[in-house]
């Protein structure tokens, strides 16, 4: 691993996970295995080979580089840029085999042309705007006319079109869900048919089974991240992140702990360092509010959280060793609870995992595979 502390990603987990989620989808639904952000945190790479060689061939992605990182790994299977690609690096979609989504006729129209030059197709989605006001073309008929003009480039492959739920209220998701059909129907009857449609993310796939059409966008579900309300689809966490003590030493009652001593020993102690910190995803402003675990037995991070260590408390009477595990998020600090004390979603903790912790997958409880990204 190179270094002591670690993310560890249960694959059998994640295959359990996979597998509840194509139970639940139709045999012709595409599950789309979202892989942004790297993989949620969980390595995109490996997740990735991981999915593919059970089954899944539609990988999709918020960027251009994430799609790169992915097609240079795997020439087979289909790669969706779910965000924006600005103009200068529309070639790059074309040149590795990657759709792109767009959501103008300009960048339509620029598509086509490197296309033709190129002697191929460029492949695309339309992002459709039904009320999210983030990305996508609004339904009108300009846009309309727009999109006929599309359908009629030669060297654009329009493969498919989506949108994306706020998941406000059952009543505003069907709104938009009928928008955009009632979209599909008026192409439809301008002879413009579009193969791949979808608009679900995970909780529109488990909420809203008559939603999911030829694809489902899933990503929080399959890392086992679900909502507690929404938990229809049975999945299991898969991510758990280690360390094991750098030093432990004996303190004084009154000395300080860290940047600023504004944490003192109200009575002697032993304090052990631990070689993460804010630079790893760890949020600085947990300072002095969360705890990690080891032995099962709970212990607060003292001081300020550095960017590269913390320290935390053991107590005067510890046998804690530089050779203990010390789980900072896993069974017994479950990453729920660790969001609600950030003050944010779990996406956020997970995505915020630091390249440079190594990522080590473990399956059948042996050690499968290590990523270490930025060798
Ligand atoms: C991130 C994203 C998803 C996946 O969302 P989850 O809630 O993690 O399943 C789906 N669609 C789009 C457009 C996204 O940006």
């Amino acid at each position: 691993m190179l270094r002591s502390t670690h993310l560890k990603i249960n694959i059998n987990n994640l295959l359990f996970n996979m597998a509840n989620i194509n139970a639940f989808i139709k045999d012709d639904v595409i599950l789309g295995a979202v892989l942004k952000a790297n993989a949620y945190g969980h390595g995109a790479k490996y997740t990735a080979k991981t999915l593919y060689n059970h089954g899944v061939k539609y990988f999709l992605v918020a960027t251009l580089l994430e799609a790169i990182q992915l097609r240079n790994e795997n020439a087979n299977y289909q790669l969706l840029v779910m965000g924006h690609t600005p103009d200068d690096y529309l070639h790059h979609l074309i040149n590795y085999n990657i759709i792109g989504t767009v959501f103008t006729l300009d960048q339509a129209r620029l598509l086509n042309k490197l296309a033709y030059k190129k002697g191929t197709q460029a492949k695309v989605h339309l992002k459709i705007e039904t009320g999210f006001n983030r990305l996508g073309m609004q339904i009108n008929e300009e846009n309309i006319q727009d999109i006929l003009q599309m359908s009629q480039m030669n060297h654009l492959d329009i493969q498919g079109a989506f949108t994306h739920l706020t998941l406000k209220s059952k009543d505003s998701d069907l709104n938009q869900y009928n928008m955009f059909m009632d979209l599909i129907s008026t192409l439809e009857a301008k002879g413009i048919h579009i193969p791949v449609k979808h608009v679900c993310d995970s909780i529109g796939m488990a909420l809203y089974p008559e939603f999911h059409l030829s694809m489902v966008r899933v990503g929080a579900l399959l890392y086992g991240l679900q909502s507690e309300d929404k938990g229809i689809i049975d999945v299991k966490p898969i991510l758990s992140f280690y360390t094991k003590p750098s030093c432990i030493k004996k303190i004084f009652s009154g000395e300080s702990v860290s940047y600023g001593n504004r944490w003192f020993a109200k009575n002697d102690t032993i304090i052990a360092t631990l070689p993460f910190g804010y630079a790893d995803g760890f949020p600085r402003t947990l300072y002095q509010k969360s705890f990690v675990t080891i032995h099962q037995n709970k212990y607060p991070i003292v001081g300020a959280i550095c960017m590269d260590q913390c320290m935390i408390d053991l107590g005067i009477s510890s046998e804690v060793t530089t050779n203990d595990a010390v789980e900072i998020l896993g069974p017994y600090n479950n990453i729920e609870d660790f969001a609600q004390l950030v003050g944010t979603n779990k996406n956020d903790i997970v995505s915020g995992f630091a390249a440079r912790i190594p990522r080590v997958y473990i399956k059948d409880q042996k050690i499968c595979h290590i990523e270490n990204e930025i060798l």
